[in-house]
């Protein structure tokens, strides 16, 4: 199996060293041509409207919205703001994934924080998956075909907790950062949605 990284910006080597560790080719990909080769992409976190600009530069845009319709894609964080349909905000997207995202969703005082998830589609999902998010944005609303996979927890209030992971047939959008932990789960949930269930 074969997982390209797109590497024009952000923490492309975090999830090439995951991949790796899981025995899985894990390429650096920055150019159309090389995404023939994959059987999924994962799109790391960075900064959003940067990653947009650059990937319009290098003529991905096309070539990643093709990919993207019969193959797998991962955004985490700032790859999953790259994946949404809207980000609230005029920026390049991919506009693959039917969710709406709200950018930087938890203000100055809180930009980074960690947090346990339990997320019943990952292996042993009584043990909650570590989340690490840096300047993160939450998923606000989800569309058509969408399954929401973790939520944040209730806040003191009862309010119903924010969207951070979520599902759309192969396509997986993470508003954390899972390759900056010990914990391959998620990646693995990736690979089951790469090789088709
Ligand atoms: N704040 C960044 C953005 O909006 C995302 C941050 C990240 O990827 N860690 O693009």
């Amino acid at each position: 199996m074969k997982i390209g990284v797109l590497a024009l910006q952000g923490d492309f080597a975090e999830h090439r060293a995951v991949l790796q560790h899981l025995g899985v080719e894990a390429p650096e990909i920055r150019l159309p041509g090389q995404l023939d080769e994959l059987d999924g992409l994962i799109i790391p976190g960075g900064e959003s409207t940067t990653m947009g600009k650059l990937a319009t530069m290098f003529e991905l845009i096309k070539p990643l919205r093709k990919f993207g319709r019969s193959k797998a894609i991962w955004g985490t964080c700032a790859g999953a703001i790259f994946l949404s349909k809207d980000a609230q905000r005029e920026q390049p997207l991919l506009g693959l994934m039917n969710i709406t995202v709200a950018r930087n969703a938890f203000g100055r005082q809180s930009d980074s924080f960690e947090t346990e998830l339990v997320v019943s589609e990952l292996q042993e999902p009584a043990r909650p998956f570590r989340a690490v998010f840096i300047r993160a944005p939450v998923i606000a609303s989800v569309g058509k075909n969408v399954q929401v996979l973790a939520k944040l927890e209730q806040d003191d209030e009862g309010q119903e907790g924010q969207i951070v992971a979520a599902r759309q047939g192969r396509l997986l959008a993470t508003s954390f950062h899972p390759e900056l932990t010990n914990d391959p789960r998620f990646h693995q949930f990736f690979l089951s949605l790469v090789e088709g269930e």
